[in-house]
């Protein structure tokens, strides 16, 4: 098989379809190319009915409820899913068998014809993608996708054509296999760097390095668009081999930037997006008029009612204690913050001491519960002052109960738990849904 892959006939195997159907574009494409495509999945075909039904009249192998070793020594070759790691052991006989191993971002970067613009970080990732294609819509055609979800564009790569722009939303996973292609973004965004993902990436050396993939083969021509308030990027700049963009220009900028969305970390999100803007030479108001009608994206900050006069925020996807502290310096308002959830192995002290004179109360739930209270009682030894009252819920509607009972009228009650969900709920997004609903019930 060439690059482009002439897979006719070919036999392979998309590895993940996930409950979200993450690898049925991928699936799609195989399959509309001719090639005898296999979805295998650990999960059975009743977890994964909602993305069966997307491929449905394909024709496709399926070897569900777990892996078949004849997939992994016998295939011509192996799409993953992000989600697996790298020493999976089927992975590891895949490789011992001499079976080519690509991911459907590989794929796609390999043969989109289009200039893309990648967008990565620890925060902030898929709000700033969302605000850059808002931007990049004003003077394109312009194509989203990536980490971000939605639809695959691999299964679309023939509609993409070289004059539109794609804009992708890059995960630390997709970046660490993106290097084995030596292709990266013609313009790659960052926001921030901080600890994530130690579980997988091992140290934050290991996961810095996947995150830099981003830069690693760009061209003189290429650009670097960087966020120039953030530390843990300086020494990026070093890495660049094209041009480097600094956002936000200055605090000037910052302060003239309008938008319906709260909070100083969302001007530094459409910040980025002006800098893309002005690279793609987007005209500056219509991306200004674009960006001050972004609603911003379900799960972040999204107000989702006010109840005795406590107004209730879903802010199930902020999985990291850096989100958290976003969201505090968000709102001046009272606040009540329900915290916790899936031990990602991240200290919450810096959280703890974040909290002191700007949080009134703290509801703590999950298997980072007592964790997050030893943070808190440290942070209180160390001198101090002004740290939360505690509340301990030994389960979520327990949690949001609380959080109702202890707040007063002119605060706000963000539920911004700085913990993935996975102890308690399938994703942040049954995280979140479930606190809407439960405040809508109010
Ligand atoms: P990601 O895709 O990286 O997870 P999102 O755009 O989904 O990021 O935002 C997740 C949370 O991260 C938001 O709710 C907010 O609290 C926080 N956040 C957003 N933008 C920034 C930023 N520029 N810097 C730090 N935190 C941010």
């Amino acid at each position: 098989m060439d690059e482009r892959g002439d897979f006719k006939g070919k036999r392979v195997v998309v590895m993940g379809l996930g409950r979200f159907g993450g690898g049925a574009g991928t699936a799609r494409f195989f399959a509309r190319a001719g090639a005898h495509t296999i979805v295998t999945d650990k999960a059975d075909a009743e977890k994964l009915a909602g993305s069966l039904r997307q491929l449905e009249g394909l024709e496709i192998e399926y070897h569900l409820g777990g892996h078949c070793d004849s997939d992994f020594k016998e295939s011509d070759l192996i799409v993953v899913n992000p989600a697996v790691p790298d020493d999976s052991p089927w992975l590891q006989m895949a490789r011992a068998n001499g079976i080519a191993i690509t991911t459907e971002m590989n794929l796609f970067f390999e043969r989109c014809p289009a200039p893309i613009i990648g967008i990565t970080g620890s925060n902030g990732k898929s709000t700033t993608t969302a605000m850059i294609h808002a931007v990049v819509s004003c003077g394109y055609r312009a194509w989203l996708g990536g980490n971000i979800g939605g639809e695959s564009l691999l299964a679309r790569v023939e509609e993409i054509g070289p004059e539109d722009r794609v804009v992708l939303e890059l995960s630390s996973f997709q970046l660490e296999r993106l290097d084995e292609t030596g292709r990266c973004p013609q313009v790659a965004v960052v926001t921030n760097i901080s600890p994530n993902h130690l579980d997988r990436h091992g140290t934050m050396a290991n996961y810095v390095r996947a995150k830099q993939v981003i830069l690693r083969h760009q061209t003189a021509d290429d650009y670097a668009v960087l966020c120039g308030q953030e530390d843990s990027l300086r020494d990026w700049a070093g890495l660049a081999k094209g041009n480097v963009v600094w956002y936000p220009a200055d605090e000037a900028e910052l302060e003239g930037i309008e938008l319906v969305v709260p909070g100083r970390h969302n001007r530094i999100n459409a910040a980025a997006a002006l800098a893309v803007g002005r690279l793609m030479g987007v005209d500056e108001s219509r991306a200004r008029k674009a960006l001050l009608g972004f609603k911003g994206l379900p799960h972040r900050l999204e107000f989702v009612a006010e109840k005795d006069g406590v107004r209730y925020y879903n802010d199930s996807i902020a999985t990291t204690p850096e989100s958290v502290m976003v969201a505090i310096d968000a709102f001046d308002e009272p606040k009540t913050i329900i915290l916790g959830g899936y031990d990602k192995k991240i200290s919450f002290e810096p959280l703890a001491e974040k909290l002191a004179g700007r949080v009134e109360q703290v509801v703590l739930l999950g298997q980072v519960r007592d964790q997050i209270e030893r943070a808190i009682l440290k942070a209180r030894d160390k001198g101090n002052t002004l740290l939360p009252h505690i509340q301990l819920a030994d389960g979520f509607e327990q949690a949001v109960g609380l959080a109702r009972e202890v707040s007063r009228p002119g605060g706000v009650v963000l539920m911004s738990p700085a913990c993935a969900s996975y102890d308690m709920f399938s994703n942040f997004q049954q995280r979140g849904e479930i606190f809407r609903t439960l405040v809508n019930c109010f």
